[in-house]
């Protein structure tokens, strides 16, 4: 079969969470069970021109209709780690994406509707006629919108597409502008409340929404979530839409990529180890000590990697590490902050922690120290209010590393506790799961795991083993993949 993927990310080239890593790892899979995937992607100024392999132009003048204009636009190829991507340059004076950051500007509507009408002209005029498109959140949920009512009447009828929700909370508006940017030109028609009006604002469209009317396929990245999404507010007033598609929405859980998160051949690790080897393990905690001058004691490490947001419990994380150091273990903090209030809460606790010799907070990306990280350490905690699907606690379960959960979303497809778990048997538990949000819960969860860790080390470290034998490679979720392109190229 023939893939297009059209996404705001990519690891590690452009990756500012899950998703990057989401397109680059499915992409990777679908090519290995033999399909062809191609990949595009915006060039911006300040990706990780690093991890491209033999970038060229390839389109030189592309021509992207724009308001009563065009956009004259470069098209870029190049390997990301053997995956092929194009990427695409406009040359205008709105320098859509040389901002020197992927998201946060005013006008990341404008941005990215335009993104979306130039991979779509893109595939037109190179005559790209992939069986599936696929896209992801609300960065390209004005994709199938205008192929199926522009595109379409232009050469592009047997076109599918498949959509992809990674998160709910952001959906992207827009007024008649963008309207009459992407040239859909008949603003009463889409401001109606079966094609992109908002289901609240009467006065915007929704990005996200004309993705899901329009799309032959939806899915959110975890069955729980999809669950979530039609059930409770987690869907930020999609509800009624999904309600209606209910016959083409599923969740389709995320896999991680195993040539790149694998403790056996990690190339950012000191150490390697398997679950065989599980006892190498403690010479990467030594490592992460040394680097982050953490005392060498005989205490677990907790860990929390991650965006320092709302969705990620962040009040919960911050109890996480009181609750942790007076408890008598180690804390290890990598996180970044959208907001500058969080920002400046976390570089305060930094200043007051600087000299604890049993906390480190790092605050920004690395990708480089998450793995030391996820490899050194012995828990992860993961307090979400709503977690679509969540891969630090998969990283982390590869890794060896006992994820303490709250149970939402993906987090209730991947940790089984280990004390109340009724579907799994005693020998496939792998982690620890609490359901409020609250401290006390936290606390019955993370005290449970420093229980176990305290009183018996052997059955701490088995629970570990068994959580490293998981496969949440990207196999069974590619073949869900394949199963609805399929459905969906047929109809
Ligand atoms: P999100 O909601 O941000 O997509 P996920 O759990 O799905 O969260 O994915 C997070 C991904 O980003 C993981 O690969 C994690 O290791 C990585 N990550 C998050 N924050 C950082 C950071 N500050 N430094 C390095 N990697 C990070």
């Amino acid at each position: 079969m023939y893939i297009v993927q059209i996404a705001s990310e990519c690891a590690p080239v452009i990756k500012a969470g899950g998703l990057g890593d989401v397109v680059y790892g499915l992409s990777r899979e679908l090519e290995s069970q033999g399909h062809c995937v191609e990949l595009i992607l915006p060039k911006y100024d300040c990706m990780r021109y690093d991890h491209i392999w033999g970038l060229h132009d390839a389109y030189r003048d592309l021509y992207v209709p724009w308001f009563d204009s065009w956009v004259h636009c470069s098209v870029y190829c190049g390997w990301v780690h053997g995956q092929v991507c194009f990427f695409i340059e406009p040359h205008s004076e709105d320098f859509y994406f040389d901002r020197g950051c992927y998201y946060g500007c005013n006008d990341d509507n404008m941005r990215f509707a335009f993104f979306s009408k130039a991979a779509l002209e893109f595939l037109l005029q190179s005559n790209k006629r992939p069986d599936v498109i696929h896209c992801h959140d609300w960065q390209t949920g004005l994709v199938p919108v205008m192929l199926f009512e522009i595109y379409k009447y232009h050469g592009m009828a047997n076109q599918r597409v498949c959509y992809t929700i990674h998160n709910f909370k952001h959906q992207g508006f827009g007024g008649t502008d963008i309207l009459e940017a992407t040239q859909l030109r008949r603003p009463e028609y889409y401001f109606s409340y079966d094609k992109l009006r908002d289901n609240f604002n009467p006065f915007s469209i929704n990005f996200m929404k004309g993705g899901i009317v329009y799309s032959n396929a939806v899915n959110t990245v975890s069955p729980h979530h999809a669950w979530e999404a039609r059930h409770t507010t987690i869907s930020y007033g999609l509800g009624h839409t999904l309600e209606l598609y209910q016959d083409k929405f599923t969740g389709i859980l995320n896999g991680i990529d195993y040539g790149f998160w694998n403790p056996e051949n990690d190339r950012y690790l000191p150490y390697h180890y398997s679950a065989d080897s599980f006892e190498q393990k403690h010479y990467n905690t030594k490592a992460l000590r040394e680097r982050l001058l953490l005392r060498e004691e005989n205490k677990p490490i907790v860990c929390f990697i991650g965006r320092l947001d709302d969705q990620k419990g962040v009040h919960l994380v911050h109890h996480a590490m009181y609750y942790a150091l007076e408890r008598g273990a180690q804390f290890v903090l990598l996180g970044s902050a959208t907001e500058a209030a969080i920002d400046q809460w976390f570089r305060h606790e930094k200043e007051f922690l600087n000299n604890n010799p049993d906390c480190h907070i790092e605050l920004g990306f690395n990708e480089e120290l998450s793995h030391l990280i996820y490899a050194g350490s012995d828990m992860i905690v993961v307090p979400s209010n709503f977690e679509p699907c969540g891969l630090t606690q998969v990283i982390a379960l590869k890794y060896g590393t006992v994820p303490i959960v709250r149970g939402v979303g993906g987090l209730v497809n991947t940790v089984f506790d280990y004390d109340y778990d009724q579907a799994h048997p005693p020998e496939e538990r792998n982690g620890f799961v609490f359901y409020e949000s609250d401290n006390t819960a936290l606390e019955s969860g993370l005290g449970r795991a420093f229980d176990l860790w305290g009183q018996n080390r052997k059955i701490f470290e088995q629970l570990a083993i068994q959580g490293m034998k998981y496969d949440y490679s990207w196999k069974n979720p590619a073949q869900e993949y394949l199963a609805m392109y399929d459905c969906i190229r047929h109809q």
